[in-house]
């Protein structure tokens, strides 16, 4: 049996730490607000398709470097925020926060890290409700 959770109850049990832009994502590409009941807390694989490829910033070089002591000591980092959905080039996840977090599991070889996953309109999730014209209308 399946618990959906949405985002805003996840994020009260287990604080993100970019909420605004993660809200912003989901709304301005997802339709969807926080209440949407689509989410799942999962254990994704690091595939490399959110690697950035240039950590070119000194700031987030240092961000990886941190994350990377901290899983090597098993110490719990926070849940990756991601929309599953096979996009063309970009494998079965989108990311909308976590990068720094995927780039250290990357490199220290974790195969998997845990993560909030939406399953808008695929899975048996709900359809993106910023489309319902109820809502639309006001
Ligand atoms: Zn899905």
């Amino acid at each position: 049996m399946t618990t959906w959770s949405t985002l805003a109850v996840l994020h009260w049990s287990e604080p993100c730490k970019d909420y605004g832009a993660v809200l912003d994502g989901l709304a301005v590409l997802y339709n969807s607000t926080e209440e949407l009941r689509c989410w799942k807390a999962e254990a994704v694989p690091v595939d490399r398709f959110q690697i950035m490829d240039d950590l070119g910033d000194h700031d987030d070089t240092e961000r990886v470097k941190r994350l990377r002591s901290a899983l090597r000591r098993n110490e719990l980092v926070p849940p990756l925020v991601l929309v599953h959905g096979l996009t063309p080039d970009r494998g079965n996840y989108s990311l909308l926060d976590g990068c720094h977090r995927f780039n250290a599991a990357h490199q220290e070889g974790t195969e998997r890290l845990p993560a909030w996953v939406a399953h808008i309109d695929c899975c048996g999730g709900p359809p993106p409700d910023m489309d319902d014209p109820e809502l639309a209308e006001g």
